[in-house]
């Protein structure tokens, strides 16, 4: 057995309940625990929480990871991944999940910067709060030894709630780590989890239900299926993907799309996105913010026009008058707002 005076870890702290567990099972044993959180564009977090106008009462929005490191007493790594990330979206190895999700080729990537990170601070070993058999596609048994190879981390990785189950890491074998104190947690369930939560007095935590990033979710991969299918390639940049993230999004035809504040939250923020698209709002009428992308010809643009005034305050008048600007242009049209029957569900994205 190796003697060490004190040992550290750096981990990777989703904010999830599982990832609190396993920082609070080595900080158990006395380990010098800190962490890091990689923002990839695609985090259902921090911002993206405050997207929408409030709910009366609601709490307000934070930032999982950051509000878990302040519990655990722990300092935070947030690293921005975005732009080395856009490869792994747009071209994974081994394939996507149920919907556009890289899981596998994600996690060998966050591995890998992980360690890198450790390497640089000077950590011991690194951990996540992974347990076997939890999540369908980087969890399964057979993914996690490939993980650790393909992110050049092997016998490193130690996975605190589910390690014995597991072949003994090297900080296990050399002392550092003592194993009979960690968990053999598997499956989807939550409740040994729960149990330990309330042991360590851990009790303000995610819903598990919350997710992880929009990758996985359903709408969000179909919106952003569209936009490659109508690029004609699978790329995008970070305003590609904030914008999906936002507004009802309807394409009435090929040429162009229609992003939809819902709200005046929405709006503000698609506000920061009128750069290259065409912007429009309906004058002296509360409503939404619109903004244009593609190619729209004069009648396209009209076309959007109408949308505008059917989705705001003037949706029952006759006509309403609508500021249109962009592309060096600036000019108001006057259009009947666009009847709710001449809008097909196909046109929502
Ligand atoms: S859910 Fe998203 S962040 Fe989590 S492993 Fe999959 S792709 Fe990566």
């Amino acid at each position: 057995m190796e003697t060490k005076k004190s040992v550290t870890a750096l981990g990777l702290l989703s904010g999830g309940l599982d990832s609190l567990l396993a920082v609070r099972l080595l900080q158990e044993q006395g380990i010098r625990v800190e962490c890091v959180h990689f923002y990839t564009g695609f985090c259902i977090q921090g911002h993206t929480g405050a997207l929408r106008n409030a709910e009366p009462g609601a709490a307000p929005p934070r930032h999982d990871a950051l509000h878990a490191a302040q519990v655990l007493g722990i300092k935070l790594h947030l690293v921005d991944i975005a732009e080395d990330y856009v490869r792994i979206v747009t071209n994974p190895k081994h394939g996507y999940g149920a919907n556009l999700n890289p899981c596998l080729d994600c996690k060998i990537f966050m591995v890998a910067k992980a360690w890198a990170l450790k390497a640089q601070l000077g950590f011991d070993f690194l951990f996540t709060g992974e347990v076997l058999g939890q999540r369908p596609m980087s969890q399964r048994r057979e993914n996690l030894p490939h993980i650790e190879r393909e992110a050049g981390v092997e016998g490193w990785l130690l996975r605190p709630l589910c390690a014995t189950r597991l072949k003994p890491t090297e900080p296990e074998k050399r002392g550092w780590v003592d194993r009979t104190q960690l968990k053999g947690f598997t499956g989807r369930g939550r409740k040994p989890q729960m149990a330990m939560a309330e042991q360590f007095e851990l009790r303000d935590y995610p819903s598990p239900s919350g997710g992880c990033c929009f990758l996985t979710d359903v709408n969000y991969a179909r919106k952003l299926q569209d936009l490659w299918n109508f690029r004609g390639e699978r790329a995008y940049d970070m305003a590609d993907i904030l914008l999906l993230k936002a507004g009802r999004h309807l394409r009435p035809t090929p040429r162009f799309k229609v992003i939809i504040g819902r709200d005046e939250t929405e709006n503000f923020f698609l506000a920061g996105f009128r750069a290259g698209r065409w912007a429009m709002q309906a004058v002296d009428l509360a409503g939404p913010l619109v903004l244009v992308e593609g190619h729209p010809d004069e009648a396209d643009l009209t076309l959007a026009c109408r949308l505008t005034a059917r989705f705001g305050q003037g949706r029952d008048k006759a006509e309403v008058q609508v500021a249109l600007e962009g592309h060096g242009r600036q000019e108001i049209r006057l259009v009947a707002p666009l009847p709710p029957h001449e809008i097909p569900p196909e046109w929502y994205i």
